[in-house]
């Protein structure tokens, strides 16, 4: 389970669908800035390239450059904050019929994300892979840090935002299929929390495919990897984003 390193990330998915679920877990004001308003691309978007530069940084062993670089949203957590709503804004959770989801496997994981272009298909805001993110906040815990329960005081925002998640079309709680691929896309960690259960028939919530070029900064993993130490955890993920499609 996700909940399992003490430090550092761990290579299981956090319990996203089971939060979004979950009446206490998550709920619309955590992930909303009440006086935003955002439409098309969202203005954290360039948060991905900071993590790019923070990350090429710590392969080339300069832990200043780096620093230096994460240095705008150093510490930023959904406390200090609050994640924009998606311009696509979701009227009320649809209740669930309380059906336990689990992840599929890691290759069909990989799968649906180079698929998606690690792309978010509701705001076609990149992403970046969470062993990614992971060895940043290992290497710089203090200006990335991250929690194994995502405690929201502590997790950087980033986590919340712009992390890569595996979202299913049809929720599995209202009938959808929890592994096949069909019913799998690359969602966004913020449109992931606010769509919820909801269909994508629901209205702001249609599925846009990107012709655009990203790879969620997996080619920088196993540099990154290395440069952490090889954490055994990760080594599963790091082989799994070496596969390229066919
Ligand atoms: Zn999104």
């Amino acid at each position: 389970s996700f909940a399992t390193g003490t430090r550092g990330c761990s290579d299981a998915r956090p319990p996203l669908r089971a939060a979004a679920n979950s009446r206490n877990a998550i709920t619309e004001s955590t992930l909303t800035a009440p006086t935003a308003s955002v439409r098309g691309v969202h203005a954290t978007d360039g948060d991905v390239d900071i993590i790019a530069d923070a990350a090429r940084a710590l392969i080339a062993d300069d832990d200043h450059a780096a620093r230096a670089a994460l240095a705008p949203i150093a510490g930023q957590t959904i406390v200090t904050h609050p994640v924009v709503a998606a311009s696509q804004r979701p009227g009320r959770y649809p209740v669930g019929a309380g059906v336990q989801t689990r992840s599929p496997s890691r290759s069909v994981m990989g799968a649906v994300y180079r698929r998606d272009r690690f792309t978010c298909v509701y705001c076609a805001r990149r992403t970046v892979v969470l062993p990614v993110l992971g060895l940043v906040s290992e290497l710089l815990p203090a200006e990335f840090p991250w929690h194994p329960n995502w405690r929201r005081d502590v997790t950087h925002r980033f986590y919340w935002d712009l992390s890569t998640t595996l979202e299913h079309v049809e929720a599995v709680s209202t009938g959808g299929d929890w592994q096949a691929e069909r019913n799998l896309v690359t969602a966004c960690a913020r449109c992931q929390y606010q769509k919820g259960n909801r269909s994508v028939a629901d209205p702001g919530w249609q599925i846009r495919r990107t012709t655009a070029s990203w790879d969620g900064l997996t080619a920088l993993l196993p540099e990154l990897w290395q440069r952490a130490g090889r954490p055994a955890r990760m080594a599963a993920w790091v082989a799994e984003y070496q596969r390229r499609p066919h």
